[in-house]
Formats: C-alpha cells, structure tokens, sequence
C-alpha cells in the first residue's frame, strides 16, 4: 500500500483547501505556493504515487485529470492565451509530493521549458 499525502486530507476536507473542482474521480484545487497568476493542482482522488504506477485501468480518471483542466483553464480565463501542464516522476523529474498530481500554470508568459 501506498503512503498518503497531505493530498488525501485535502481530497477528504480534513485539511483547508481553495478545491474548484471536485467529481468521482479527481480532485482540483490551489497550489499553496503558486509559480504563476493560475497554478492549480489537479488530482486522482485515487493515491497512486507516480506517473510508474498507472495502469491500463486508470485511463479514465486519467483522461479526467486533462477534461478538468481544460475547463479550469476556461474559467480562469487562460485558455486563449495559453497555459502549461506539467507532472513531474520521481526525484530527477522533480517530484516532491507523492501522490499524482498535474500542474496547471497560467495568467503569464511561462517562456521556454527548463530542463
Ligand atoms: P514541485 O514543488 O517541485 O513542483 P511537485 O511536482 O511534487 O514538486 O509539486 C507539489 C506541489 O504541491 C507544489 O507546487 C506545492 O506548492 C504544492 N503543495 C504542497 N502542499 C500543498 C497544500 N497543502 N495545498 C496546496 N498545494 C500544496
């Protein structure tokens, strides 16, 4: 089994969060700390730790995770413009919270991906 995040308070409401989203199957809310005008993480409320432990059987909750962002990226009024997704695996991918989650940045020019 794996570990629980401070994510699974905030997908239960045992923890405050800014949640502007929440179905049967993700999670989305505020980043605490946000990079960009719009940072919003978008979550499985399934904990799988990394991108390494999707399966076949996620696809749906997966696909989820992009239509939520999508519609958070209209309502935030970034959509035009433009955005970035992001989900970084593992130390080297930058990881720090292990329970999957997508970034969505947005509101200014982001400019050209550091790697
Ligand atoms: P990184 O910090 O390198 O982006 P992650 O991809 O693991 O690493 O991102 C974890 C994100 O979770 C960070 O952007 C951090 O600000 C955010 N975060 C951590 N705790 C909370 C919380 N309680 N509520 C909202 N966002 C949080």
């Amino acid at each position: 089994m794996a570990e629980e995040t401070i994510f699974s308070k905030i997908i239960r409401k045992e923890i405050p969060a800014d949640v502007l989203y929440q179905d049967e199957l993700v999670t989305a809310f505020r980043d605490i700390n946000p990079r960009a005008p719009s940072h919003i993480l978008i979550i499985p409320n399934k904990l799988l730790p990394t991108v390494n432990d999707v399966e076949a059987e996620d696809e749906l909750m997966m696909g989820r995770m992009f239509t939520v962002a999508r519609k958070l990226a209209a309502s935030e009024g970034i959509a035009e413009d433009g955005y970035r997704l992001i989900v970084n695996c593992n130390p080297f991918g930058g990881q720090e919270v292990y329970h999957i989650h997508m970034h969505l940045l947005g509101g200014r020019p982001l400019g050209p991906m550091i790697v």
